[in-house]
């Protein structure tokens, strides 16, 4: 049996895992490059498998980098199924179609410059209609059971903590009345983290592929974290001027309305209006509410309680885009979450451009930003900034609140493997840079005396 990574080997993105027996093949995740300029090139092209004796696709959960390249399967003949959670597959729809938008703006931009210098045409690797195939192809599984996905190969899948319908996959798989356990953590999140159950371990594996996005380190603790939100809030409301908030739309955004439900129900912040201007943020916010079996106790709790609301009545939700410009009449202080969560297109442009100049506004930064992107160079100081080609004076205050992470830190990876580390398996760090998987790597030497393999693009693992 082996296990050969097209994708996420030495890099964060492009998670993709090609497991063969001798009964059957099943591809776990089929994620798209992103932002790493060399692997792009991946994202056209179909890694050298044959598409016609794949028995099956797994999916650990819906984010891009694990979902992204599935249309190319359709394209090149696959015809399912593709095994994900409900919630997985509820969300793989929303991220998919706006992944087939983008590319098709983007290639509509490039084809203009195409045209001016006398090249053909680009098309995109695929379209919406890929799209809805890939989405008829979704085939639910349950947690916790063993399910027959391919001949002679049962999957189980558990909880993960990443995001909503996020799980880690076994994979049982017979070959010649040997059976071998292959696990995939998939993204693991970290303790405690809002809304979601804690990552639920597997104990027994031959082989094990984890991801090590953030083994170097361990994230600042919440409750400081989450103090220090409050207390970018508070200033800002003092202020009363409009707290913007550029984020992710699926994941993030939810985390942040827990958060601030739960600090307005302790008394720890005053009720302000908070809108959430993003359709697709809507979208999956909609889908968290129909799955509050996913949901961690407190969650539960709130959620009886009335604090947080499944209709999404406690927000003032804006779905077109004239309910978006009729919020740049409104007083503040309120709070606006709007995409894109690197400021590098989206609706957040459009409040930044009518904002940045106020010196009341603030704008609170809660996620990674890209190098070159417009919430770094914000972050970093910078006195103007062009939005839609208009140069725009900085005076806000432009506050970060690090330290929120769907990624499990250090000490949380060492917990999830321990488990399993007394199996004795075969250890593969996958999912993360070297600055994340050497020390890491150093660490599970010392305390388990296994070597873990760091692979690189297209290395098969054999067992
Ligand atoms: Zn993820």
């Amino acid at each position: 049996m082996k296990v050969t990574l097209f994708g996420a080997a030495g890099n964060v993105t492009g998670s993709a895992y090609y497991v063969q027996s001798k009964s059957c093949n099943v591809m776990v995740d089929f994620g798209m490059f992103q932002g790493e300029k060399s692997l792009e090139s991946n994202n056209h092209n179909l890694p050298p498998i044959n598409v016609i004796q794949l028995d099956a696709v797994i999916l650990t959960h819906a984010h891009l980098d694990h979902t992204g390249r599935l249309p190319l399967l359709i394209r090149s003949g696959f015809v399912g199924p593709i095994f994900a959670t409900e919630a997985t597959i509820d969300i793989v729809g929303i991220i998919l179609r706006d992944a087939a938008r983008v590319q098709a703006y983007e290639t509509m931009r490039v084809n203009r410059k195409r045209e001016r210098i006398g090249e053909p045409p680009l098309q995109p690797d695929y379209n919406e209609d890929d799209v809805e195939k890939v989405v008829s192809l979704l085939t639910s599984i349950p947690y916790n059971v063993y399910t027959e996905i391919a001949p002679f190969c049962l999957a189980r899948v558990r909880e993960s903590g990443h995001i909503l319908g996020s799980v880690s996959i076994e994979l049982t798989l017979e070959e010649d009345g040997n059976k071998k356990i292959i696990l995939f953590s998939g993204d693991l999140g970290p303790q405690d983290m809002a809304i979601l159950k804690d990552p639920d371990p597997f104990y027994i594996a031959d082989l094990v592929f984890m991801e090590s996005t953030y083994g170097d380190h361990d994230h600042r603790s919440l409750l400081e974290t989450l103090k220090e939100g409050q207390d970018i809030i508070k200033r800002a409301i003092k202020q009363k001027g409009k707290i913007l908030v550029p984020s992710f739309a699926i994941g993030r955004s939810q985390q942040l309305m827990y958060y601030m439900a739960r600090a307005v129900h302790r008394g720890n912040l005053p009720e302000i209006p908070v809108y959430l201007d993003s359709p697709m943020a809507i979208e999956a916010t909609k889908i968290y509410s129909i799955h509050p079996e996913l949901f961690d106790q407190e969650a539960t709790e709130l959620l009886k309680l009335g604090v947080i609301k499944g209709d999404l009545s406690r927000l003032k939700i804006s779905e077109t885009a004239q309910d978006s410009m009729a919020l740049n009449d409104i007083e503040g202080p309120c709070m606006i979450m709007a995409g894109a969560g690197m400021c590098n297109a989206g609706r957040i442009l459009h409040h930044l451009r009518h904002n940045l100049s106020r010196p009341e506004t603030t704008v609170m930064i809660v996620g990674y930003q890209g190098y070159g992107s417009l919430g770094r160079r914000l972050l970093e100081g910078a006195k103007t900034v062009k939005i839609f080609g208009e140069e725009i004076a900085v005076n806000a205050h432009i506050a970060l609140m690090g330290g929120l992470s769907a990624h499990a830190g250090q000490t949380d990876l060492l917990k999830w493997f321990d488990k399993v580390a007394s199996s004795k398996p075969i250890l593969v760090l996958s999912h993360g840079e070297d600055r994340g998987r050497k020390p890491l790597a150093e660490i599970i030497e010392k305390r388990y005396g296994m070597k873990p393999v760091l692979p690189e693009y297209g290395d098969v693992i054999t067992i």
